[in-house]
């Protein structure tokens, strides 16, 4: 059994909706899939639906943009509570951040005397969490550029004229938000971002993974992942973060990561929930003697909440 656990769909800046994902997740071999849309839980839920149709298994994801001394970084966060208030809050406010950097962005190829409109874009992209891809979609719908990568190379890319700074949350609180909602948080790509230095100080701050297999590591890259992953004690992941057809060849396929790496991670998310149900104050303690006479230094040392 093969999973994938880093996928986009049209709630993002996939092209695929979760039907049409988790038909050719099938078609290639996959028996467990975790959708990770950028700041978006809202397609887990036809996701879900999707996925028990044809007997794959489903985690629910989400992918968010952090920072941490300056450096971007992306997180994973899996086996979410998607109802989770907290989480949604932040969802939604990170949405309209991603909003407001299209029309500024829109903003500024007007100004280069790009005829685009920021309604066109929000139209193509028809969900709450729109990216960079969708301005370059609109490009191209509107023959304003040829071709995708003509989008990027001339207005799009960092330091481009159309270019637009992405607000990031910091690192340590993107890891707290995620285990707040119940789920676990790997870094992704770490291969793309070379900032490995990183990664010790992640390890710190909580991070439970590294993806260590992804559709753009070298044989060679995966490898130093899993090195650095055995060093700071980080569970393995992998995906092919495929996006759909958007650049290319979709992705899907190009990643199958064992299902033995999905095992360690649902033990670790269990032991994760049952810690922290330990350390609710009024969860049931059976082992835990409650007797109010009962000589404080006899009582057994309350459960650890620090989580390995
Ligand atoms: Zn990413
Ligand atoms: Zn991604």
């Amino acid at each position: 059994m093969f999973a994938d656990l880093h996928l986009h769909t049209r709630f993002s800046d996939g092209t695929y909706s979760p039907e049409e994902l988790a038909g050719h997740a099938q078609r290639h071999g996959l028996s467990v899939l975790a959708l990770t849309d950028h700041d978006s839980v809202e397609g887990c839920g036809a996701m879900t639906t999707a996925c028990a149709r044809l007997g794959l298994e489903f985690i629910a994801g989400v992918e968010l943009t952090a920072e941490h001394d300056g450096a971007e970084l992306h997180l994973l966060g899996y086996f979410l509570d998607t109802q989770h208030p907290r989480l949604l809050r932040e969802l939604s406010r990170f949405q309209g951040v991603r909003q407001d950097r299209i029309r500024e962005m829109v903003a500024r190829l007007n100004h280069l005397r790009v005829p685009l409109e920021a309604e066109a874009v929000f139209a193509l992209a028809n969900c709450r969490s729109p990216g960079r891809p969708h301005v370059a979609r609109a490009l191209v719908q509107a023959g304003l550029c040829r071709t995708l990568d003509e989008a990027f190379d001339r207005f799009l890319k960092k330091h481009r004229p159309a270019w637009v700074p992405k607000f990031k949350m910091s690192a340590t609180q993107a890891i707290a938000l995620i285990h707040e909602a119940g789920g676990l948080a790997v870094m992704a790509h770490p291969g793309l971002n070379h900032n490995d230095r990183l990664i010790p100080h992640m390890a710190e701050a909580g991070l439970d993974g590294l993806e260590c297999y992804h559709s753009r590591h070298s044989l060679a890259a995966s490898e130093h992942y899993l090195g650095l992953a055995r060093k700071h004690v980080l569970l393995v992941t992998g995906g092919s973060d495929c996006h759909g057809m958007n650049r290319g060849r979709p992705l899907i396929g190009s990643v199958h990561l064992p299902y033995k790496y999905v095992v360690i991670l649902k033990e670790r998310v269990a032991q994760r929930k049952s810690r922290s149900a330990a350390c609710t104050p009024n969860a049931s303690r059976p082992d835990t003697p409650t007797h109010p006479l009962l000589p404080s230094a006899t009582k057994p040392p309350p459960p650890s909440c620090a989580v390995a």
